[in-house]
């Protein structure tokens, strides 16, 4: 395994190879990374893992800080899987001055995250376009556990560059809790709450499929999580999964949740 510390050492690396995978992440790796990683290991010639907290796309300053960060650990994982090259990144091999990127959503994406975590996505969208300007991966794989980024990343991406998009399934713990670096923020009865919010989240999914009303269920569904376990809601939304629209139809189409506990701010879709 090459560790790269700079973009000369990966343009060096990466020369005269084809089929690259790409997988993109915080660090703080846990299984759900790692369901990414040995799909790329598995799909393509060689893999990269780049391990980079993008300052650009925390809209608290607080978050940006309080994100775990385990270095060391997340390089004993990578070994272990026989990962070909770790990409460690410092801003200015990403943020070059006179490289100047603007990303705009549209009003129809201002929705979920983008709704409540403003410039979110657009620091993700702008990183992720670096990121795949200076890797130039054939494939690019990504956790449906972020729907709504993995789509917006998908569209603006695919659109610029040759690379595709691959979508990983949702890893989650023995309580179904979605796995996430965050999680490590959470005490125990937190985590024992989230497992029992997905719990019931899964169950209310499968009930939902010959009801009509679904509108009206998700905004009872709402106040009642709301209340059981005393949880900040973002929202609770029943959207479709290839356009993000809200539906009311139940091919296609998933819960989207995002929601306070402790102060830590967990996603999910069912
Ligand atoms: P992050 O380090 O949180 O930015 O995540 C890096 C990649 O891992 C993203 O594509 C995430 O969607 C994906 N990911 C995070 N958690 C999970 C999970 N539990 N299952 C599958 N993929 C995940």
């Amino acid at each position: 395994m090459k560790i790269l510390l700079n973009n000369i050492d990966l343009n060096e690396a990466l020369f005269g190879n084809s089929n690259i995978g790409f997988v993109p992440t915080m660090g703080s790796l846990h299984d759900g990374h790692i369901s990414l990683i040995k799909k790329s290991l598995k799909l393509c010639n060689k893999t990269i893992v780049s391990i980079y907290v993008n300052p650009k796309q925390f809209n608290n300053k607080d978050d940006y800080k309080k994100y775990p960060r385990s270095i060391k650990k997340d390089l004993k994982i990578l070994k272990k899987l026989k990962v070909d090259f770790v990409y460690l990144p410092k801003t200015k091999d990403i943020y070059k001055a006179r490289d100047k990127i603007k990303i705009k959503l549209k009003k129809k994406d201002k929705i979920l995250c983008a709704k409540y975590r403003k410039g979110h996505f657009e620091g993700v969208i702008e990183v992720m376009t670096r990121l795949t300007k200076i890797v130039k991966p054939s494939k690019i794989f990504m956790g449906e556990k972020d729907l709504q980024q993995l789509l917006l990343v998908k569209r603006f991406v695919e659109k610029n560059f040759k690379s595709k998009i691959i979508y990983c399934k949702t890893i989650r713990d023995k309580n179904k809790l979605a796995l996430s670096s965050r999680n490590i923020l959470l005490n125990k009865n937190s985590l024992n709450k989230a497992g029992k919010i997905a719990k019931n989240l899964i169950i209310f999914k499968k009930k939902l499929l010959k009801k009509k009303n679904l509108k009206d269920l998700i905004l009872i569904k709402k106040r009642e999580l709301k209340k059981k376990y005393d949880i900040k809601i973002d929202y609770l939304e029943f959207r479709n999964t290839k356009n993000l629209k809200l539906t009311n139809k139940f091919k296609n189409a998933r819960i989207f949740i995002a929601y306070y506990i402790n102060k830590v701010r967990l996603i999910d879709n069912f």
